[in-house]
């Protein structure tokens, strides 16, 4: 059977430094986050946020367990845990060339499978069909993704990231306020076209985002301090 078929997420005393010899980062951090839950990460600046990421995808040294779908993520190969689980970053790196290389690099795919991933991750509501510059997937791509802008680069890493089937999605929110309408839209779309059998986890900057998560954590020192519902705390 594929996996991970759920996008259930568990850590066990999960603790990570980003060196052998280096302080702890993360400290004896345990949760447990259900397919089709949304939660929303929260904390100070250097509270560990960025590093509960990494250790999720074992990019830094951890200690503990993190189960994905069920399965020890020490046990699987990297490759498959890093398509299953997709940080989809503040500023986004594209490779260059068309969109439906960007995003389908081996030519796997079908265009109706890639275009539905696009709608997924939100691009055709926020651009106008008649418009003779919207982005189709045979839109050139210049290094790095430069001629796009960031949101319009998150939601390519998120349709990427559709099409190969990931099942958690963590989204490191923008703080500029233009990326405001890309971040709800990417929301919302999450929600409302992957269904329950994702999950979703946003770095908030903003309370406004995470108000109507199904869950709040919060990272203090990188410990985490409070894990409830947002009515709850
Ligand atoms: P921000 O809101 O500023 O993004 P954060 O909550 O994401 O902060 P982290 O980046 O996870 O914080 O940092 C947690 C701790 O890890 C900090 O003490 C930081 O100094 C340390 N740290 C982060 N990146 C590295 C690195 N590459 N090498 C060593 N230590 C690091
Ligand atoms: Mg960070």
């Amino acid at each position: 059977a594929y996996w991970p078929a759920s996008g259930d997420l568990v850590a066990e005393n999960l603790s990570a430094r980003y060196s052998p010899e280096g302080p702890q980062v993360l400290k004896d951090i345990s949760f447990s986050i259900k397919s089709g839950e949304r939660v929303g990460v929260v904390g100070r600046t250097g509270s560990g946020k960025s590093s509960l990421t990494l250790s999720l995808l074992r990019c830094i040294f951890t200690e503990g367990n993190v189960y994905l779908d069920g399965r020890p993520t020490g046990a699987v190969n990297l490759d498959a845990l890093r398509s299953s689980i997709t940080i989809i970053p503040q500023v986004p790196e594209l490779l260059s060339g068309t969109l439906r290389e960007n995003l389908d690099p081996f030519s796997q795919y079908e265009d109706a499978t890639l275009n539905d991933a696009l709608r997924a991750a939100g691009l055709f509501s926020l651009q106008n069909k008649n418009d003779e510059n919207r982005i189709t997937l045979d839109t050139q791509i210049s290094g790095g993704g430069a001629n796009l802008s960031i949101g319009q680069r998150q939601i390519m890493t998120l349709a990427r990231a559709i099409v190969r089937r990931s099942k958690v999605f963590i989204l490191d929110e923008a703080t500029s306020a233009i990326d405001y309408k890309t971040d709800s839209v990417i929301q919302s779309s999450l929600r409302s076209e992957l269904g329950k059998d994702v999950t979703l986890i946003t770095i908030a900057h903003r309370l406004q985002t995470i108000m109507d998560a199904d869950k709040i954590m919060v990272l203090d020192a990188g410990r985490l301090v409070e894990f409830d519902s947002p009515a709850a705390l």
